[in-house]
């Protein structure tokens, strides 16, 4: 039966590829790419590709009534929303369809979750498709995977994940704040264009991510970003006159700051 490994490109699944090879496992890594994973992520993958390891990368097409998307920016900026924290829709649509849709059935899908992880094991399998834990199987926990990469002479990856994911720490979300200020900007940018619909959505579960952004928006050095998103993508379309008003506002303010 065909072996396929559901790769994030982070600690456990570069971790379980290794153990893989070592035991001359046949499998085919398979990375789906969110269009949104952070910049290290990406440089892992490139990294892991020049020493050889073959890691096919797909590209999501997720079919909604108002179009087709290949990134989830897009996506949650087409109906003015974001991921939201245990619903994981996006993981769903992003991660586990384009791979389950990619795989040649009937096969195996082996999965990262580490020991530590046993709760979120995915129980039911698809009707031809068997999901595999194998880091579970072998109760090898984060550590482990960690010292594993390290023994096979690689660097460590960073935590894979969506440089807009709800599931960061403050510490996480200044730290894009300070290396990548451009990505920071288009996330602050999705999360106001999310709130200004509906309140209480918010990225940064401690408040919003106007909070660790210290000097405000006209302040930051990430101007170039939010003038990408804000003011091309946007839309003046908002039905109520004072919702509108205060985003008029707001662009003339940035505007004026940038002359
Ligand atoms: S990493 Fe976060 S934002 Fe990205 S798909 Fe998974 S839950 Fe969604």
């Amino acid at each position: 039966m065909r072996k396929y490994l559901s790769h994030g490109v982070g600690v456990n699944s570069t971790a379980l590829m290794l153990l893989l090879i070592d035991d001359n496992v046949e499998f085919e890594s398979v990375f789906s790419d969110t269009g949104c994973e952070n910049p290290e992520t990406y440089e892992y993958l490139d990294y892991l590709q020049k020493r050889g390891y073959e890691i096919t990368r797909i590209i999501p097409q997720v079919k909604e009534k108002r179009g087709i998307y290949d990134n989830l920016y897009d996506y949650f900026w087409s109906w003015q929303g974001i991921p939201i924290i245990h619903r994981r829709q996006c993981c769903v649509k992003f991660k586990k369809q384009p791979v389950d849709k990619y795989v040649k059935q009937p096969c195996e899908v082996m999965l990262g979750y580490d020991f530590n992880e046993r709760k979120r094991r995915r129980t039911k399998n698809r009707k031809q498709i068997t999901f595999i834990f194998p880091l579970i199987e072998r109760k090898i926990t984060r550590e482990q995977c960690v010292d594993i990469i390290r023994e096979h002479g690689l660097l460590v990856p960073i935590r894979s994940g969506c440089y807009l994911c709800p599931y960061q720490s403050k510490k996480t979300w200044k730290r894009l704040r300070d290396n990548h200020p451009d990505l920071f900007m288009k996330a602050m940018a999705l999360e106001e264009n999310a709130i200004t619909r509906k309140s209480g959505k918010q990225l940064y579960q401690g408040g919003n991510l106007s909070s660790i952004c210290p000097s405000g928006v006209q302040g930051f050095n990430g101007h170039s970003a939010y003038q990408e998103v804000v003011i091309s993508r946007r839309p003046l379309t908002f039905s109520k006159p004072r919702r509108r008003r205060r985003q008029e506002n707001k662009l003339t303010s940035y505007l004026e700051a940038e002359k």
